[in-house]
């Protein structure tokens, strides 16, 4: 559910049955997320909204509605390059060092590249169309070596290294990056 709300913009309340209390928090877009017990009607959390008023001002670092709105825009634009390019990149390099994997999954959390979980599925960040291609492409094959190593042992980097050799350096640029919008 959304409470349009005249200073935090559009709330997010989620209702969930193991809520003991009410939990405030930011959402990735940077909006006001709060999470209540499964039973709250719309009226009672607009009163705990108005009650925390104070405090989730100065406590929380939620960005204003324009940033919200533009924020989501950005977000539309980049998922649509993603979905237009990097499922392709992932199986052309799949293709040419013989990986198998399951799917391709992209994601937009603020914390990782990319992920690959032992279902064979890889998650792929759609912030990685901010970044050079280069950087881009040792994400992709990173990914692609966990699918031998589920590891960061030397024999991963190892198979990281057979494909990119300049992999040290490519990750040490990456940190420069964030995958967050
Ligand atoms: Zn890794």
């Amino acid at each position: 559910m959304l409470i349009k709300d005249k200073e935090f913009g559009e709330v997010i309340v989620r209702k969930s049955p193991l809520a003991r209390g009410v939990r405030f928090s930011v959402s990735t877009s940077g909006r006001l997320q709060m999470s209540v017990p499964k039973y709250t009607s719309d009226f009672l959390a607009k009163r705990f909204l108005n009650a925390n008023r104070d405090a989730i001002r100065s406590k929380l670092p939620l960005r204003n509605p324009d940033e919200q709105r533009a924020r989501d825009y950005q977000k539309k634009i980049l998922m649509k390059k993603a979905k237009d390019y990097l499922p392709y990149r992932l199986e052309y390099y799949a293709k040419l060092y013989n990986y198998q994997y399951e799917k391709c999954r992209l994601t937009h959390a603020n914390t990782r590249w990319g992920s690959c979980s032992s279902n064979r599925t890889i998650s792929l960040n759609i912030g990685l169309m901010k970044i050079p291609e280069v950087l881009r492409d040792y994400v992709i094959l990173h990914e692609l070596a966990h699918l031998n190593h589920m590891d960061h042992s030397k024999a991963f980097w190892a198979e990281v290294g057979s494909h990119d050799k300049n992999y040290r350096n490519h990750e040490k640029k990456l940190k420069l990056f964030s995958p967050g919008l």
